[in-house]
C-alpha cells in the first residue's frame, strides 16, 4: 500500500475508505455577517441546518430568561453559565414581558413518535427564540446558543443573527470511563458528565468493576468494597516493563452518591450505562468472595494491567451472587441498557473444572465458547424480568448471541457488522478510531500510553455505519461510543487530556454533521474552540499544533512529508540541532538519501507552538525499495502498508502502536526487490514481545534471497529459542551473497498456548524495520 496524495496527513492517519464515506451535511449559507463565516462559528458540533441573518443580539443586563417553567432546569443551566462566562445575572420570568429576552418554549408535538432531541433556535436583533417538543431539545438548543457567548466579563454581548434548526443523527452518543484501573471522584463524574452535555452527547459508560478494583457499593455484598476496592499496589510504568509501586490503592462510590451522580446526570439529559463485567475481568470479585471462581482461591486484587485466568464460574450460587448485585444496580440505574462487559474472558479454568464440564455435558453445549453464550444468556433472561436490555463486548457474539442482547464492538467494526446483519442493536467503537487512551500525537511528546496512535482527525474520519451494511440493517447501529481506560491514566487532569480535544471530533461525527473531506473547517472552529478550554481550566492536548509526518516512497527512495495547521508555518533541520526561527522553512517533501535525523516545529507569529520532532533515518540497501506482503497486517496496526518495514524509521519498542505492523494469527511473509543485484551480507529486523497484549515472538524466523525472483535460497534461520535470546533484535550476518530479491518469513506462534495471556486466542505478531547491508 502506498500513501500518496491528499490522503496523506500522517503515516497512520486517516485512510481512504473512511475519508471517501458520504456524509451528507446540509449547511445553508447566506450571508457571512458580524465576521462569521461558516468555517469560524464557534459551533461544535456543527448545526444541521444554519442560516445567517444580516443583524445581532445584544445581550446586556436588561435581558430577561423567559420560561413556562421558571423553576426548569434548562432555564436556571442557561441563567448559571451566562453568569460564568459574562458575569451577567440574567433574572427568569415566567409571564412575557416586552422586551429584550431569550424565549424558552416547549411545543407540544402533533405527531407521536417525535424527536425529543431537535431544537429550533432563532437569534434576531428582537431576541432570541428557542422552540422544542422537549427540555432536552431545548437544553442543546441552549447549548448550542451558549457557544456563540464570549468567555470574557462584559456588560454587553453581541451574538451574530442565525436560524438554526437542528436534531442528531445518532441515538447513541457515548463516552465511557475506566473507574477501576483508576479511581476518579465523584467531583470529577460530574465535570466528565458535564463535558459530555456540553457537546449534545447523551450516553456516559461507566466502567465500575474490573480485576483491579471493584468500585460500587452493593449492600448485600459489602465485602466487594472492603476487599475488593482495594489493591497492594499498582504497576508503574509500561506493562512492558513489568514494575510495581507497593502503595495500597483503592476507591468506591457509595449508593448515595451514585444516586446523586445518576440524578445530575438526568438534569443534563445524560443517561448513564453501568456496566458490570462478568464472566472475565472479575478478579477484584473474586478475591472479596473466592467461591464463585472455578479453584476456591484465594485471589488478590490485580496490581498489573492485562487479562487473568480466573472467571466466574457458572454455579448455581454465582448466578444468585450476580443477581443480587444486579438487582441493586439497576435499582441505582434507570438505564435502558445495563452492560454485562463479557470480554477478554479465558477458558482455561472452565476447561479444567468438573461442574463446567458437566454443565457443558448437562446443557449439550459444544464447547467453552459455548458456556459463554449460556452464561451470558442466562444473565440475559434475568436482566430481561427486570424491564432491561444487556448490552457487552462484541464477544459476547462468540458461541451464539444472547437473544435481545446489544452488541459493542471494540476489536474493530467486524463484531457490530455481524450483529447488525442479525438485527441486534450496536454500538461502534473500534480501536482504531475510538479508544482515546491510544496516543493522539508523537509518542515522543506524549505522557505514557496503551499504544496505538488515534490522532484527532482520524476521529473525525469515522463513520459509525460501516460500508457493509445495509440500509436496513444500518438502522441497528444506535451509534458511537469513546472509550477511557485507564491503565496509565492515574489522574483527572490526565483524563482530560486524553479526551479533549478529541471529544470535540467525536461529538460532530455522532450528531452526524461530521464532513470528514472538509476536516478543515473543523479544525478552525476547533482551534478558537481551545480559548473556551484555556478559560475553563481545562488541561487539553496540543497535539493539534503539532508537526506531523508521514512517508513514502518516492524517486530516490524514503520521502518524508511534514504537516501542520498550517505547512508553511514549519521550520526543520536536518543535522539533528533544534529548529528555530530561522530554521529551514518546509515547503516540499524531504528526499531521504542518506542516514540523518530530522528536526521540525511549528512556528507562528516567530513563536514556536508545538513541541519539537524528531526522526532518525537509518538509509540501507533496503530503504525506500518496494516490499509486498503476502498476508496484510491488522487494520489497527498497519495503516501505513508494507512500506512501514522499509521506512528507514526504527519502531520504538515500548511504543508498539505506531512504527510497527500487527499480525494476528497469521504470518509475516515479505519480499523486498533492491531494483538490481547488490552484494549483501546482513540483514536485520526487529520483532517483539508484549504478553499483555497477547503479542508473542515468531516460532521461527527466515532469511532468503534470490537473484530472480522465483527460486529462493535459504540464508539464515531462527529458532524460537534464538528470537527469544535475542530478546527480538535479529540480526544475521553472512557471507557476502548476490541477492535482487529478499525474502522474510516469519512464522506467527498461531494458537497462544495454555498458561499464558490470551490463552486460545490468536497471538499477534509485530515486527518493523528489515534493514539489508
Ligand atoms: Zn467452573
Amino acid at each position: 500500500m502506498q500513501l500518496r496524495g491528499i490522503f496523506i496527513f500522517t503515516k497512520f492517519s486517516v485512510n481512504k475508505q473512511t475519508l471517501m464515506t458520504k456524509i451528507f451535511l446540509s449547511i445553508f449559507l447566506f450571508l457571512s455577517f458580524l465576521g462569521y463565516s461558516q468555517e469560524n462559528l464557534p459551533l461544535i458540533p456543527i448545526p444541521k441546518q444554519i442560516e445567517f441573518v444580516n443583524e445581532f443580539f445584544e445581550l446586556d443586563k436588561s435581558t430577561v430568561i423567559l420560561s413556562q417553567d421558571s423553576n426548569s432546569f434548562e432555564a436556571l443551566f442557561l441563567k448559571e453559565t451566562i453568569k460564568l462566562k459574562t458575569g451577567l445575572d440574567l433574572p427568569i420570568k415566567s409571564t412575557y414581558t416586552k422586551g429584550n429576552s431569550i424565549q424558552l418554549s416547549i411545543q407540544i408535538p402533533d405527531t407521536i413518535g417525535f424527536d425529543r432531541e431537535k431544537y429550533e433556535l432563532s437569534i434576531s436583533k428582537k431576541g432570541v427564540q428557542l422552540l422544542s417538543f422537549s427540555n432536552q431539545g431545548l437544553f442543546y438548543g441552549i447549548q448550542t446558543f451558549l457557544q456563540f457567548i464570549p468567555f470574557q466579563k462584559s456588560d454587553k454581548v453581541k451574538t451574530q443573527g442565525v436560524s438554526i434548526s437542528d436534531s442528531p443523527k445518532f441515538k447513541w452518543r457515548g463516552m465511557h470511563l475506566d473507574v477501576s484501573r483508576h479511581f476518579f471522584s465523584i467531583d470529577f463524574i460530574k465535570k466528565y458528565i458535564d463535558y459530555i452535555a456540553m457537546y449534545k452527547m447523551n450516553t456516559f459508560h461507566w466502567h465500575l468493576t474490573d480485576d483491579q478494583g471493584w468500585r460500587i457499593e452493593i449492600k448485600k455484598y459489602p465485602k466487594l468494597t472492603e476487599i475488593g476496592a482495594w489493591r497492594d499496589g499498582s504497576m508503574v510504568g509500561h506493562y512492558n516493563e513489568q514494575r510495581f509501586d507497593t502503595l495500597r490503592y483503592s476507591g468506591f462510590y457509595t449508593q448515595e452518591e451514585i444516586k446523586e451522580v445518576v440524578k445530575y446526570a438526568q438534569q443534563r439529559h445524560v443517561t448513564i450505562v453501568p456496566e458490570i463485567e462478568m464472566p472475565g475481568h472479575a478478579l477484584a470479585a473474586l478475591a472479596s468472595y473466592p467461591e464463585f471462581s472455578c479453584t476456591g482461591g484465594p485471589f488478590e486484587v490485580a496490581k498489573g494491567w492485562g487479562v487473568f485466568e480466573d472467571v466466574f464460574c457458572p454455579k448455581d450460587e454465582t448466578f444468585v451472587f450476580l443477581e443480587n448485585i444486579l438487582s441493586e444496580v439497576i435499582d441505582l440505574f434507570p438505564s435502558k441498557y445495563i452492560h454485562i462487559g463479557g470480554d477478554e474472558s479465558p477458558k482455561v479454568r472452565w476447561k479444567n473444572c468438573a461442574h463446567c464440564q458437566s454443565l457443558i455435558k448437562k446443557e449439550g453445549l459444544k464447547d467453552e465458547h459455548e458456556l459463554q453464550s449460556y452464561f451470558i444468556q442466562r444473565i440475559e433472561k434475568f436482566v430481561n424480568t427486570k424491564g432491561r436490555k444487556i448490552m457487552g463486548w462484541d464477544e459476547i457474539l462468540e458461541g451464539g448471541l444472547a437473544p435481545n442482547a446489544a452488541v459493542m464492538s471494540w476489536r474493530g467494526t467486524e463484531g457490530g457488522i455481524a450483529a447488525a446483519k442479525q438485527k441486534h442493536f450496536v454500538v461502534m467503537s473500534p480501536g482504531s478510531h475510538c479508544y482515546f487512551d491510544h496516543y493522539q500525537g508523537d509518542p515522543k511528546n506524549e505522557p505514557l500510553a496503551f499504544g496505538g496512535y488515534t490522532p484527532i482527525e482520524k476521529v473525525y474520519a469515522f463513520n459509525p455505519i460501516p460500508n457493509e451494511l445495509s440500509i436496513e440493517e444500518a438502522v441497528y447501529i444506535l451509534g458511537a461510543q469513546a472509550n477511557v481506560w485507564t491503565e496509565y491514566i492515574e489522574t483527572s487532569n490526565h483524563v482530560e487530556y486524553m479526551i479533549m480535544p478529541r471529544m470535540a471530533a467525536l461529538s460532530e461525527v455522532v450528531w452526524g454533521t461530521a464532513n470528514a473531506s472538509d476536516y478543515k473547517n473543523f479544525e478552525n472552529r476547533l482551534i478558537d474552540h481551545l480559548d473556551f478550554y484555556e478559560k475553563m481550566g481545562i488541561n487539553y492536548s496540543k497535539a493539534i499544533y503539532e508537526v506531523t509526518t508521514a512517508v513514502s516512497s518516492g524517486k530516490n527512495g524514503v520521502e518524508f512529508i511534514l504537516k501542520a495547521v498550517n505547512p508553511s508555518g514549519i521550520r526543520f533541520t536536518t543535522d539533528g540541532s533544534q529548529p528555530t526561527n530561522k530554521a529551514m522553512i518546509y515547503t516540499s517533501p524531504i528526499s531521504i538519501t542518506k542516514s540523518c535525523t530530522i528536526k521540525a516545529a511549528y512556528f507562528e507569529n516567530e513563536k514556536q507552538k508545538s513541541n519539537s520532532i524528531e526522526q532518525t533515518f537509518n538509509i540501507n540497501k533496503s530503504s525506500g525499495k518496494k516490499i509486498t506482503l503476502e498476508h496484510q497486517p491488522h487494520e489497527n496496526y498497519g495503516i501505513g502498508g508494507s512500506f512501514t518495514l522499509v521506512d528507514g524509521m526504527k519502531g520504538n519498542p515500548s511504543k508498539f502502536g505506531r512504527d510497527w505492523l500487527g499480525f494476528s494469527g497469521k504470518d509475516v511473509v515479505a519480499t523486498i526487490d533492491l531494483n538490481k543485484i547488490e552484494t549483501i551480507s546482513k540483514i536485520k529486523l526487529n520483532v517483539l514481545k508484549s504478553k499483555g497484549s497477547w503479542i508473542y515472538y515468531p516460532k521461527e524466523i527466515e532469511f532468503l534471497h534470490s537473484e530472480d525472483g522465483n527460486r529462493y535460497t535459504s540464508i539464515k534461520k531462527f529458532s524460537e529459542v534464538e528470537i527469544e535470546n535475542l530478546k527480538g533484535n535479529i540480526e544475521g550476518i553472512f557471507k557476502n551473497t548476490q541477492a535482487k530479491y529478499i525474502k522474510i518469513i516469519a512464522k506467527n506462534l498461531g494458537v497462544i498456548p495454555d498458561g499464558n495471556p490470551g490463552a486460545g486466542s490468536k497471538a499477534w505478531l509485530f515486527i518493523d524495520e528489515i534493514s539489508v547491508e
